[in-house]
């Protein structure tokens, strides 16, 4: 396949371009570099099997040729990148999901969507199963990402409906693992950041929230299962190995030995009390379930960021 990946810079993107790549494909990769950095794809320049075009798929996306697929990634995606980019985050999900389905429909390629756990918001049913319509509040300041998540499923569905793209929307749940930002404020490279530097863990409220961790290489196997698969409802794509963010912290102090306190702070607005995936549909339908043990998954997290600050 020749596949455009949206976002192909970022933290999961380019996870994606390699597993893409490393399964025959061809990829153009889109990215506008505002969260995303080159870093993350400069290894594929060599390949033959990958190219890169600086910009903003918010924009109309011209490109020659065929394309079979194109999946559309690209979005701020960490809390704080939502409080410094608000209108480029709904823009991405609303225009930019447009430009790409546009893109998609025209080359007769197959879509899918990073949508996110976010669309359930602070969840009333636990696990989250995808007939869960959500609990999100609109106005909230994370309420960019999520009701820019929503409208782009929404747009997807109508793209299916209406012009009969074969559309896919994964809902992805935390997922970790090398080439996040140590600065993206996120609670693993903020643990992992701290822990390496023997500061204090900064847990936000009393800790007692919960989040369900997917290692980058289990969540981008769902992601390839689901794209070739003839799927068109959401799927749950996440880890459902749950824990308390206090829990977490303690798993990155065993794992990296470091001599860290813990310093709670103030718990952000709308922040999820609970968030686990129920995967039942992607085990059933495309015999999907993660396999790498947060202890595994985060020793090679750890080995990451090790390596870029020691340059
Ligand atoms: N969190 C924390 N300390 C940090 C960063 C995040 O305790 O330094 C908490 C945050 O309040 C949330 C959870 O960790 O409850 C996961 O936060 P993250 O930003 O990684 O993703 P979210 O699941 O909230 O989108």
């Amino acid at each position: 396949m020749r596949v455009v990946v949206t976002g192909a810079a970022g933290f999961l993107g380019s996870h994606l371009c390699d597993h893409l790549i490393s399964k025959g494909h061809t990829v153009v990769g889109l990215d506008n570099l505002i969260t995303g950095t080159t870093r993350n794809i400069e290894h594929l320049a060599g390949s033959g099997k990958f190219s890169f075009i600086k910009h903003d798929v918010t924009e109309y996306i011209y490109l020659s040729g065929p394309v079979d697929a194109v999946l559309h990634f690209a979005s701020p995606a960490s809390p704080i990148d939502y409080l410094e980019y608000p209108i480029q985050t709904l823009k991405v999900g609303a225009l930019g999901t447009h430009k790409a389905l546009g893109l998609a429909k025209e080359k007769k390629a197959r879509f899918l969507l990073a949508s996110s756990s976010e669309v359930y918001g602070d969840p009333h049913v636990h696990p989250q199963t995808e007939d869960y319509w959500g609990n999100v509040n609109p106005i909230g300041p994370r309420g960019v990402y999520d009701e820019a998540k929503r409208f782009a499923e929404a747009l997807a569905f109508a793209y299916h409906r209406t012009h009969g793209v074969d559309t896919k929307i994964a809902r992805i749940f935390n997922t970790y693992g090398p080439r996040m930002r140590s600065g993206d404020g996120r609670v693993v490279p903020n643990f992992i950041t701290q822990a390496l530097e023997d500061k204090p863990l900064t847990i936000y409220g009393d800790g007692k929230q919960t989040r369900s961790f997917c290692f980058v290489s289990d969540l981008v196997e769902g992601i390839y299962r689901l794209l070739v698969s003839d799927v068109n409802d959401p799927v749950n794509l996440g880890n459902p190995h749950e824990m308390t963010i206090l829990e977490f912290a303690r798993k990155v102090i065993e794992v990296t030995g470091a001599k860290s306190d813990l310093l709670f702070e103030k718990l952000p607005v709308d922040d999820p009390k609970v968030r686990q995936p129920d995967i039942g549909r992607a085990k059933r339908l495309f015999d999907w379930e993660p396999v790498v043990s947060i202890e595994e998954g985060l020793r090679r997290t750890v080995e990451y960021f090790r390596g870029v600050a020691g340059g």
